[in-house]
């Protein structure tokens, strides 16, 4: 498709950073910049740091971009540019931030959620770029994803399709932040994973590696690093989240038959000790079914040019 090359200014609003970049449509990175952002955030401290960090990215360049692209960690209204809840950030929910960053810049802007635009990042740029059916998947602190189907974003009636970190698997499970029990997230997030070992005072006293480690400072990758080095409590917690994981992914392929399941966020940067055993879990839950499904990892590259993925693919529609 021949598509005039536009600049696209970029925004990731993230629970721990906002990752900016200026970029042109076929995904050229020209600058980029961050902002740590602080868990009190409130409207007008994420206006003005767009606003200098925006400002600062043009006269820097002297590129005059065509378009900014939003994309926001929370649940998101695209059509109407609007920010539901934060989960992260606290003082953003029900927030139209399109209205206000278009009188910052005076372009056309637009808003979507991070793992959807993670989701449509593969698709233009990434692993599903020839592909018209997969899933991306977003293992992180939470859970998140995005779904193509016969060549097209799976939106659903409310613009909520695709969040399914909020799958349920475990009836009474533990508590998710979403209120319910039992979500994939809550059994299979990064957060999930810190916690069930931080509970575990027997895992914590026994465990070698584990014990080592200051309780309150455990996270999802040193699960991973417990693995490599051969601990058994480590190995136990991975093969648990394995079981819910693939049970759940497992689900999906039966859902929409997708040519691929596409791993990314934190999570799949343990590579191999994830992937390995994530695909043999998978292949012995579908006994043959679906048996080609390919089950690949994110380029964590890939990610930088969510924005601008979001752009281009808004365009192509
Ligand atoms: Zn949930």
């Amino acid at each position: 498709m021949n598509r005039v090359n536009e600049h696209i200014l970029g925004f990731d609003i993230g629970g721990t950073k906002i990752s900016g970049i200026l970029s042109d449509s076929s995904g050229n990175i020209i600058t980029s910049s961050r902002k740590m952002t602080v868990k009190h955030m409130g409207k007008e401290r994420v206006l003005k740091d767009i606003e200098e960090m925006g400002n600062s990215m043009i006269e820097e360049t002297g590129i005059s971009p065509e378009k900014v692209s939003i994309v926001f960690a929370g649940l998101v209204d695209s059509d109407l540019g609007r920010i539901i809840s934060s989960p992260n950030l606290f003082g953003l929910s029900d927030f139209n931030i399109v209205k206000d960053v278009k009188k910052i810049f005076s372009i056309e802007t637009l808003l979507e959620n991070d793992a959807t635009a993670a989701a449509i990042s593969e698709k233009v740029f990434g692993k599903g770029k020839n592909m018209d059916n997969f899933i991306y998947i977003s293992l992180s602190t939470g859970i998140g994803g995005g779904i193509f189907a016969n060549g097209k974003l799976v939106r659903g009636n409310k613009g909520l399709a695709g969040e399914i970190g909020h799958c349920i698997i475990l009836p009474d499970g533990p508590v998710c932040g979403c209120g319910r029990r039992g979500c994939i997230e809550a059994l299979a997030g990064g957060k999930a994973i810190a916690r069930k070992i931080m509970e575990n005072r027997t895992m914590l006293r026994e465990s070698k590696f584990f014990s080592s480690i200051p309780a309150g400072k455990i996270t999802a990758k040193h699960m991973f690093e417990g693995v490599k080095k051969g601990d058994m409590y480590a190995q136990l917690i991975l093969e648990e989240t394995l079981f819910y994981l693939s049970t759940a992914i497992s689900n999906f392929i039966c859902s929409f038959d997708p040519e691929a399941i596409i791993i990314g966020g934190g999570m799949s940067l343990a590579g191999n000790l994830l992937m390995a055993p994530l695909k043999q879990s998978i292949d012995e839950n579908l006994k043959g079914m679906y048996r080609d499904v390919k089950i690949i990892k994110s380029d964590p590259e890939n990610g930088k040019l969510a924005p601008v993925a979001v752009s281009v693919y808004e365009e192509k529609i």
